[in-house]
């Protein structure tokens, strides 16, 4: 690593880890040496919507930098969605690196990008599953990092990760070394883009066009979010305090509880991201939260 400071940017989901894997790194770093710095990027939303991390590391001195990183020089896709609804790339420097979790090959997924990047891609959902038995990737993707960029190295992380998860350290360590075997790498380059990519949401309906309690899935994008299977909880009504009000509908920042022919109100689980915010808002108490089995 140079004396330059290198800043990285993770994208995630809200409960994949995003900010851990950005903590655990400036850990790492810190561990060598290095000055570094974490820091995340919520949204008004929590488990399931995109979220920010970010890391700057530097060797030779302090990092007094406390702006946003629009510029990186990494980007880290812990969720391989994104890659399709966000623009990962955006701001990624020139001779930059993109890292993505993907079961997709390496020549397939640059043909999505058009930049002069180092693309590293490696299947971290499958390794974590395997070595973790849950498909949380974000120290698996700590490996692709340090095989993609060498910004810290892998022993430099057996302490934090020692420190955050205790006893489970040591598979998550292992899911982390087989992701860096496992990533594959490869130069995308400026004439590489041939499938066109849209990020924007073409039309959008008037607030009074929208039907009343419904997932809206013919205009923008809360059919392509499909963060259902993101939830650890799930609402359930208990119809005998419902008073049929539709509060939850309206809370609902999925849009995805619906009446139904018997008036009662209930979530398409599919969309549902387990956020709990409908629970919260029903101020009869007509919904509880209950752990995904
Ligand atoms: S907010 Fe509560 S009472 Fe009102 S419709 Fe929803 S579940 Fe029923
Ligand atoms: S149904 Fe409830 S828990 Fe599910 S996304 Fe909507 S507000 Fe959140």
């Amino acid at each position: 690593m140079k004396n330059d400071i290198i800043e990285i940017r993770w994208h995630g989901r809200g409960g994949q880890g995003a900010v851990t894997s950005a903590e655990l790194t400036a850990l790492a770093a810190i561990h060598e040496g290095k000055y570094a710095q974490a820091f995340p990027s919520f949204g008004p939303e929590r488990r399931g919507a995109p979220v920010l991390a970010f890391n700057r590391i530097r060797t030779d001195r302090a990092v007094r930098e406390r702006s946003g990183i629009i510029k990186p020089d990494i980007v880290v896709v812990i969720d391989p969605g994104l890659v399709s609804l966000i623009n990962v790339t955006d701001g990624l420097k020139p001779g930059g690196t993109l890292i993505v979790n993907s079961a997709r090959s390496v020549e397939d997924l640059q043909q999505d990008f058009s930049g002069d990047w180092k693309l590293a891609v490696v299947d971290a959902a499958s390794i974590a599953k395997k070595l973790l038995g849950v498909n949380i990737v974000n120290t698996t993707m700590l490996g692709a990092l340090i095989k993609a960029t060498e910004v810290i190295d892998c022993d430099s992380l057996r302490e934090p990760l020692e420190e955050r998860f205790g006893a489970r350290a040591k598979s998550n360590f292992e899911a982390c070394k087989q992701a860096a075997e496992n990533t594959v790498i490869s130069e995308i380059t400026p004439s590489g883009d041939k499938r066109p990519r849209s990020f924007a949401v073409e039309k959008l309906p008037k607030w009074n066009e929208l039907p009343v309690g419904c997932v809206v899935t013919d205009v923008g994008n809360t059919k392509a979010f499909c963060t259902g299977n993101w939830k650890s909880q799930h609402p359930e009504w208990l119809d005998s305090k419902c008073i049929k009000c539709g509060i939850c509908s309206i809370f609902c920042p999925e849009g995805c509880i619906k009446q139904q022919k018997d008036g009662f109100f209930r979530a398409d689980l599919f969309y549902c991201k387990g956020c709990g915010i409908c629970a919260r808002e029903c101020w009869t108490q007509a919904i509880k939260m209950v752990e995904e089995a």
